[in-house]
Order: C-alpha cells, then structure tokens, then sequence
C-alpha cells in the first residue's frame, strides 16, 4: 500500500468506491479541495503570486514506496523547466512515469531526491492547500458525484453563481447539453443518477476546471477513452481551457501535441527528448518514430502529405 498523504484518505476510499491507487490519486486529486490537508510544516507559505504557474523538477528522482527496495526508480533524475503559460506535452510509452511526474507537481508524493519548485518554491515548503488550490486536473476518469449538474460543478468553486457556472459550461461545450437533460442544471447525476456519456463527462470535469480557474492545468489522457466526435468536442474545450495558464498535457496522442510550446518524451523514467514538434522532426530521434507509427496506425487525415 502507498504511502497516503491524506488522513482521510480511507473515508473518501469509501465514498468514492475507488479501485486502484492510480484511479484514486486521479480522482482525489479532482476534489482535493474537499479533502483535509496534509499537516504544514509550521513555516509553510502560501504559493507566491510571482512566477505562479512556473513548474521545475530538478534532478527528480522518485521511488514509490511500495515498490520493491531492489527495483529500479520510477523517475530517475528528471529535469524540466516550464514557463509560466506555456503548454508542455509529456509523450512516451505505457509506463515511462509520464502520470507519476503529474503526481509530483501537486505533492501527492515526495521525491527521493532532487527537487520540485512551483512558482520558485520547493513544493515541501508551499501549504499544501495553497498549492493544491492552484493546480486542476482532467483525467481519463472522471467522476461525478450522486448530486447534481450544478452541485458537481460547485465542488470547485462553493460560492459561484448560476451565471458563472453557465458561464464555464458554456465555454466547456457542455451548457447545451446539460440544458437539454429533463431537470437541466439540477439533473441529478454519478450513481445511479442519469448516466453520462464519457465524453459529457469529460466537459463537466472540465466546467468544474474552470470554476476553479487554476494557474496549473494537468491533462492526463484527458480523451483517450472517447469516440473521435466525442473527443473532437473535449478537445477543444480542454484547448479554450488551456488559455492562458501552464499546461502539462500527457498525451497518448500525438495528434494533440504538436502544436505544444515544448514536448518531452518520457521513457523508462528519463527525458530522452525535449523540443517543438518541428525540432523533434528535425532531431530523427524517439519522438520521429513514435510520430511515424502513430501516422501508420491512424492515418490521421490532417498529418498526410
Ligand atoms: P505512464 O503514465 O507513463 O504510463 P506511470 O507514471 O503511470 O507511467 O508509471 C510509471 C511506473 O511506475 C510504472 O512502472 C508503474 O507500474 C509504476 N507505478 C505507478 N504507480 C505506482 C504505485 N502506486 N506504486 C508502485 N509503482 C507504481
Ligand atoms: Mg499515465
């Protein structure tokens, strides 16, 4: 079992009926702010405004906890700087640790070594509830809770007005939609509730995203596990959503990262690549031949000659 950093972690474990540790630091993440913190260390700032949405790893190296002693480190000395507003895309196979450095930015865990600065602070010296609240996810799995439309969009931000959260469905691609439920905005939904399409629910994640209008935006494979209509339409409210703050997009698609301000390939725990699109072409290394496979296997239209 991981070592969990929150002492409520059990009772959410209950409520959310959660499976797998990976499933559930997604989805913790996603309602952090309901969750009690991790105690501060007694001289823990707030995120400074300055340089907010600036993400460094420096040196990281990580091991899960569980894992066994003998075995290698997840994350083995991995260095990055983002720049506040930039889009960076995380690319690389199954397990090369793209999800566990999105894990490291919100300090879900501690490093082994090395550092993790956000906005120039060391995220061990941030309060947690500080750091937290500037950092929003979307993820392959999002989850709904057995409440309404309006009440899921207001875990994000309590005390917003109708207009507000009209306002961010709107711009999510989801208000239509919604509108078009039998009860509207109070259609009640998550278990047993009206079922959403996965790709409903993927707008709602991302109305909720932007009620809470953070600095830091983490996409986990935000569509992978959408039809192409349905993933054209999170697409591009997930890009309206990226406006304008750092974006740390992990994406299984390369098809959504080409028009990234930088691109890491992830593997076996290491950066192996860092560029533009064009200068990863150019370089003919990993990332040119991950792009030629994915072209093979897709086809995708827009990347023919
Ligand atoms: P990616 O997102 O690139 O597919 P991950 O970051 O999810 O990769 O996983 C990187 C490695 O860490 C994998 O070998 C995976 O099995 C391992 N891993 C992921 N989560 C845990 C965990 N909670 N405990 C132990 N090992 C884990
Ligand atoms: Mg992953």
């Amino acid at each position: 079992q991981a070592r969990l950093l929150f002492p409520l972690m059990g009772l959410l474990r209950v409520a959310l009926d959660l499976q797998t540790s990976q499933a559930l630091f997604a989805r913790i993440f996603e309602y952090l702010d309901l969750v009690p913190r991790i105690a501060d260390a007694p001289d823990a700032r707030p995120v400074r405004s300055r340089e907010l949405g600036r993400v460094r790893f420096d040196e990281v190296v990580f091991r899960y906890p569980d894992a066994p002693p003998d075995s290698p480190a997840t994350l083995k000395g991995i260095s990055f700087e983002i720049e506040p507003g930039q889009y960076a895309a995380f690319v690389g196979p199954s397990g090369a640790g793209k999800t566990t450095v999105s894990y490291l930015v919100p300090r879900l865990h501690d490093v082994s070594s090395g550092a993790v600065l956000f906005a120039e602070d060391d995220v061990r010296e941030l309060r947690h509830e500080s750091l937290i609240g500037a950092i929003g996810i979307v993820s392959q799995e999002t989850y709904l809770f057995h409440a309404t439309i309006a009440e899921n969009l207001r875990y994000a931000k309590p005390g917003a007005s109708d207009d507000e959260l009209i306002a961010a469905a709107k711009s999510a691609n989801i208000h239509d939609t919604i509108v078009s439920f039998p009860d509207g905005y109070d259609t009640v939904v998550g278990e047993r509730g009206y079922r959403l399409s996965g790709g409903e629910k993927q707008r709602v994640a991302i109305a909720r995203v932007l009620l809470k209008d953070p600095a830091v935006l983490i996409l986990d494979e935000a569509t992978s596990a959408l039809d192409t209509v349905s993933e054209r339409l999170v697409q591009r409210a997930l890009d309206r959503a990226a406006r304008g703050r750092t974006t740390i997009a992990i994406a299984h698609r390369l098809s959504t990262v080409v028009a990234a301000d930088v691109i890491f390939v992830v593997e076996a725990g290491r950066i192996v690549e860092r560029g533009t699109h064009a200068e990863l072409l150019r370089n003919d290394g990993v990332y040119s031949k991950l792009f030629a496979e994915q072209l093979a296997a897709a086809a995708i239209p827009e990347f023919g000659d």
